[in-house]
């Protein structure tokens, strides 16, 4: 009896309330832990929301009181942050990869041989592009040669890249298509033994037979994009800097885009070709709702895995070898200036301490003329203890992967030597050179989950917790930098802090709420996004898979 004289009143006195509160907003969430990521490092409670934009992020009493809302949502304490960038990923390259066989963990040549027969069985494509091998995991570590490849497969296409992307193991009748005959390839090698073409080719060298190579029909792609935007909606990830597209897909992106099935904020990173170049005479820096196109991917070497990456001296595991230059130095010139000139930004491959050097030297002359030039490089994976400096005098922006670091600890210190090892993977002494990083994954390369990178820079570990003390744990970033390299600091490496990487009034209600508390741990722990917003809107949520 008593409940029901209670509860009208309750009704009355709510519904007065929400006649006395002003602004109408479209949602509420409070009972949260807002980590803004705003300069004061502020930490809210409730945030209100209109028109896909945050009205205001504030105490628990001050949001609910002053707003009336459609809709609430009661986060039970959870953490929020900004939507996640992966400021260094390659949709693209995982779409192809989904698409053909995966060689991931493959864990000898017999193993690769194995899934391709498998693929083939299955598969209705005339010719088998598989990526992900990866010849550090094999019995020998030295690089694959197609004899058996060939044997197996004799009269359709087959390529198989490595799991960097960097070299290729392709079959004879790839190598009679391409008409390849001779090693002269600059900036790449056509792998010979006794005269004969092996089937590998590294960098520049894969070149060569992407003409003779068949592809997916560009719907299979933009389907398959869509599925790994799922895949990035459960870790909260809603944008991606797409490290490197042809001319082509600037128009598949701009049609996923436009369909309003592509939700995500890609940035994408146009490749160095005619026609890319003459699509920024064209349009100049180019915004198509929340696709971004201003900035160039630039490759100066190839990768530490395969020995592309351009050193200063030889490598400790083969003194023949110094790596690959795969764009000369005149033509790194050229972009930088083109990029100046049209208000873009150059973003240069960079893993050996002699491709950093050079890179830092063009970098040079652009501070010269743009001061905020924000030119950024992408892995700056060994560097030179001389040469840290320069990312501070030249403000030049540094784009790190953490899980390369224990990713590659396995056998790094075999391609590099103790010395040039006290260089590398050294995020934190990138951090403070430049005072801020913009923190990817460089997916398919690596797993596209964030908790990873999360323990890969914090704690110097594997999923599987190795090494144990951590590898080079000196260079380890905290919590709270890693988050921002995914969060605000992603957004100045891409021209967006003002709508995206925090949640302050005014920019993009581009958020996730994560399923379980977020603070780092000695242990790996996996996390997974309770729920995901883009512009205000559930893109995700975890309870209903
Ligand atoms: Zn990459």
């Amino acid at each position: 009896m008593l409940k029901s004289i209670i509860f009208p009143f309750f009704v009355l006195t709510g519904m007065l309330l929400s006649c006395m509160k002003g602004q109408k907003v479209d949602l509420v969430i409070h009972n949260a832990k807002i980590h803004v990521m705003d300069d004061a490092n502020s930490v809210q409670e409730a945030m209100a929301i209109r028109d896909g934009k945050i009205i205001e992020v504030g105490p628990e009493r001050q949001i609910l009181n002053k707003y009336r809302y459609d809709e609430e949502i009661d986060a039970l304490g959870k953490d929020i942050y900004p939507g996640l960038t992966d400021a260094h990923g390659h949709m693209l390259m995982y779409a192809n990869q989904k698409l053909g066989v995966d060689l991931t963990g493959a864990k000898s040549m017999d193993e690769v041989l194995y899934r391709c027969e498998k693929y083939a069985a299955k598969s209705s494509n005339k010719f088998i592009i598989g990526r992900g091998w990866d010849q550090s995991l094999w019995a020998n570590d030295s690089m694959p040669n197609n004899s058996k490849l060939s044997q197996v497969f004799k009269d359709i296409p087959v390529c198989l890249y490595r799991v960097d992307g960097h070299a290729a193991l392709v079959n004879d009748y790839v190598l009679n298509k391409a008409q390849i005959t001779a090693n002269d390839v600059s900036g790449g090698e056509v792998r010979f033994e006794n005269g004969q073409a092996t089937g590998l080719l590294v960098d520049n060298a894969m070149d060569l037979v992407t003409k003779v190579l068949p592809s997916y029909s560009l719907n299979q792609v933009k389907e398959t994009i869509l599925e790994i935007q799922e895949e990035l909606y459960q870790y909260g990830i809603t944008g991606v800097h797409e490290a490197g597209i042809d001319f082509k897909h600037i128009a598949m992106f701009r049609s996923l885009v436009k369909s309003g099935k592509l939700k995500m904020d890609v940035y994408a990173m146009l490749m160095n070709s005619p026609q890319n170049r003459a699509f920024v005479e064209k349009n100049g820096r180019y915004q198509f709702r929340n696709l971004s196109i201003r900035s160039f991917k630039v490759f100066a070497d190839g990768a530490l895995g395969s020995r592309g990456a351009l050193l200063k001296k030889p490598y400790s595991d083969d003194p023949h070898s110094h790596g690959l230059l795969l764009t000369s130095v005149g033509d790194m010139k050229k972009v930088a200036d083109f990029c100046l000139k049209h208000g873009y930004q150059m973003n240069t491959h960079g893993i050996g301490d002699s491709a950093n050097a050079l890179i830092l030297a063009i970098y040079k002359d652009a501070f010269k003329r743009n001061p905020d030039h924000r030119f950024r490089v992408e892995h700056a994976q060994v560097i030179d203890p001389i040469d840290f400096a320069k990312f501070a005098e030249y403000a030049v922006f540094p784009s790190v992967q953490p899980t390369h670091a224990t990713s590659d600890q396995r056998w790094a210190e075999k391609r590099l030597g103790k010395n040039r090892l006290l260089g590398a993977y050294a995020y934190k002494s990138l951090l403070k050179q430049y005072g801020m990083l913009a923190v990817g994954t460089d997916f398919p390369v690596e797993s596209t989950n964030p908790f990873l990178t999360i323990h890969a820079a914090v704690q110097r570990k594997n999923g599987q917790n190795e090494p144990m003390n951590g590898f080079l744990p000196n260079e380890a970033l905290s919590f709270d930098e890693v988050m921002k390299g995914m969060t605000i600091w992603a957004a100045f490496a891409s021209f967006q802090e003002n709508k995206l990487g925090s949640l302050e009034k005014g920019k993009k209600a581009t958020f996730v709420i994560f399923e379980k508390p977020m603070e780092s741990q000695a242990a790996f722990v996996q996390n997974y996004a309770w729920r995901t917003f883009i512009n205000g809107k559930l893109v995700f949520a975890l309870d209903e898979l």
